[in-house]
């Protein structure tokens, strides 16, 4: 039976992605050869890194205006270092804002490069919250931000307005909710979450940002190198890429972001007004930074815990349990996951509180 797959990630992805990537590994294209058995310079896989380097940029409403789209290796964690490389200038400095542990993590690469400002951290509460009302200094190259902490279940659902280049880490919600993102000059995700398997980073870099630091680059830390290159300046991560471009495929024949944040909407609402109505739950966050994607949510009586976990494994839901840093529960409900799969959850809550 197929679980109920609330993992944060990697995660779900759609059963036909699934489906379609099996069968390419097996025969890709009809060409009686794997995915996996062909160069990457096939003019075959040569369109499949084409079409998802366009697609990304259609999705997000960036095509034709002065955006690439990269496909890169190192995750999430390898742009924490490209970021200050390309666009912290020799002597220069960047501003940071610190809403948990992946944008700490950025923010201790930056600080091997240069002066870097952390212009507000939500720490001292353990991350419940996104911090407002803070400045950043008009003299910074950048200013970086993380959109949905994954971790610590916020997400920020505005951004500030300012003239420096605004950086975000998008990684567990990018594709998920419509933003214009023309606001942001580099935008990136690692593919494990709403994109396709681990293994890849998509970067959305607006080109006229690079080439300023007057830093020399080796060539793979280089953006404007992978781009001259077309994202395959090395052998890039072609199931990765394959897989990344299957699922951008489907969510564009879905409707594209618009449709499925509408979705997206309606599996959080589902969650957290379960978490409020039931006495036996709390949530972890601030109500008006929770994130759509990653619920997080504890037992307010731990002593109902082995009950609570013993039930919800029997329906079939895997992957709930909270990160060691928060504790309880996180539900993450990527783009993939059914609202069907939210329910059964919400239904356990509900049993749980009547067997009580
Ligand atoms: N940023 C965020 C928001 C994350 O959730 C993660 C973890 N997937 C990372 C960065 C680190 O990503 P990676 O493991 O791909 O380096």
């Amino acid at each position: 039976m197929k679980k109920h797959n609330f993992s944060a990630g990697p995660c779900i992805l759609p059963q036909e992605v699934f489906e379609k990537a099996a069968q390419a590994v097996l025969n890709f294209n009809d060409m009686g050869l794997s995915l996996l058995e062909i160069s990457h310079r096939d003019k075959a896989f040569v369109a499949v890194m084409e079409e998802a380097r366009a697609l990304a940029l259609d999705l997000l409403g960036l095509t034709g205006k002065g955006y690439q789209a990269l496909f890169l290796q190192g995750g999430a964690s390898m742009e924490f270092l490209r970021i200050p490389y390309n666009l912290m200038r020799v002597d220069g400095k960047a501003a940071y804002l610190d809403t948990g542990t992946w944008a700490s993590g950025a923010i201790k690469e930056a600080k091997a490069f240069g002066e870097t400002v952390v212009v507000a951290s939500s720490k001292p509460e353990n991350y419940n919250h996104i911090p407002t009302g803070y400045a950043i200094p008009e003299d910074a190259d950048y200013f970086h931000c993380t959109s949905n902490n994954t971790i610590f279940g916020t997400q920020m659902k505005s951004f500030p307005e300012t003239n420096v280049p605004v950086v975000c880490d998008m990684s567990s919600d990018i594709f998920s909710r419509t933003l214009d993102f023309s606001k942001f000059d580099l935008i990136y995700a690692g593919a494990q979450k709403n994109m396709g398997p681990a293994g890849v980073t998509l970067i959305v870099v607006k080109e006229e940002i690079l080439g300023k630091t007057g830093r020399a680059i080796p060539n793979i830390m280089n953006y404007q190198q992978h781009i001259d290159k077309e994202s395959m300046y090395n052998t890039p991560p072609v199931f990765a890429v394959y897989t990344s471009l299957l699922t951008m495929q489907w969510l564009k024949n879905l409707g594209g972001i618009a449709a499925i944040e509408k979705l997206n909407e309606a599996k959080a609402q589902l969650i957290y007004n379960e978490i409020d109505r039931n006495p036996l739950f709390k949530g972890t966050t601030v109500k008006e930074d929770r994130s759509n994607m990653n619920a997080t949510f504890l037992l307010v009586d731990e002593s109902h815990k082995e009950k609570f976990d013993s039930m919800w494994k029997a329906a079939g839901i895997s992957g709930i349990n909270g990160h060691r840093s928060v504790g309880g529960y996180r539900a993450s409900m990527y783009n993939a996951l059914p609202i069907e799969s939210v329910q059964v959850l919400v239904d356990i809550m509900k049993e749980l509180e009547k067997s009580i």
